[in-house]
């Protein structure tokens, strides 16, 4: 069988294709995008003459078939999204469980994702990290997830849009408190790339000043739970095991 590509593209800046990446998607036979019209731009600016097909997520139980159809001819398939890269809060994954299952070749050719390129330039611990993709878009569910995982030790990372960001930032105080240490990389590798970071009633507060605050793309990245905290709930047990051992007879 052919080869299943999954081909990461750029999140802003054109120049951070890979040469591998341009390579694959001129070689393959053909190449599924989440927009034909968005990607035949990023195509043509690359030089690339490759077909392509619609793979969203809304046609993409359909769609499999018939690329995994042609995977198994023989013919190599490039996969891409709109930017970073497939999979990651992006349609794929019905189609690569299902190219696994039969068997055939799945090859990432990595770059661009935008969690990574956040994480790795906020000053944020990066030794452990939990992304949470999207949050709930109604504030009831938001807010719950949010208090949910206000205990956790590892760094919170989110992606958000630019019309709930505001919305998001302020569930972020009421979950988890003014004090917490949040960063906020907007547009990143584009021209107003730019950085909050602070407790988080201070970067709602510079997101609010910012006449650019609420505009384009965003990734929320929270700091963990400080370890006297995610700890506090284990120490309660201790105390509360001691204190029956000591009534035991
Ligand atoms: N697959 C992509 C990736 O690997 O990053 C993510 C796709 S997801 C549908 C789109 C979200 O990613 C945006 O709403 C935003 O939260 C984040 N994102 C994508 N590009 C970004 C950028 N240049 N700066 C900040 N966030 C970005």
């Amino acid at each position: 069988g052919g080869t299943l590509y999954i081909v990461a593209t750029p999140i802003g800046n054109l120049d951070d294709v890979s040469a591998r990446a341009v390579a694959v998607l001129s070689g393959v036979s053909l190449i599924a995008a989440e927009d034909t019209r968005h990607s035949g731009r990023l195509l043509q600016a690359l030089g690339v003459e490759t077909r392509m097909t619609a793979l969203h997520d809304h046609n993409e139980r359909d769609r499999a078939d018939g690329l995994l159809q042609k995977l198994e001819q023989g013919h190599d398939v490039a996969l891409i999204s709109d930017a970073g890269t497939p999979l990651i809060s992006d349609p794929g994954f019905v189609l690569v469980r299902e190219a696994r299952r039969r068997g055939l070749k799945v090859s990432p050719v990595p770059g661009p994702s935008a969690i990574i390129a956040a994480l790795c330039a906020a000053g944020l611990p990066t030794d452990r990290f939990a992304f949470e993709g999207f949050l709930p878009a109604k504030k009831g569910a938001r807010l719950a997830l949010l208090d949910h995982l206000s205990t956790q030790a590892a760094t919170l990372v989110f992606y958000e849009s630019p019309h709930r960001i505001l919305d998001t930032v302020e569930d972020i105080v009421q979950a988890m408190g003014s004090t917490r240490e949040l960063v906020i990389a907007r547009e990143l590798t584009k021209t107003f790339e730019t950085f909050y970071a602070g407790p988080a009633s201070e970067v709602l507060q510079a997101l609010h000043d910012d006449p650019h605050g609420s505009r384009g793309e965003f990734v929320v990245m929270i700091h963990g739970a400080e370890k006297e905290a995610a700890d506090a709930g284990m120490e309660e047990v201790d105390r509360l095991l001691k204190l029956l051992l000591t009534e035991l007879p």
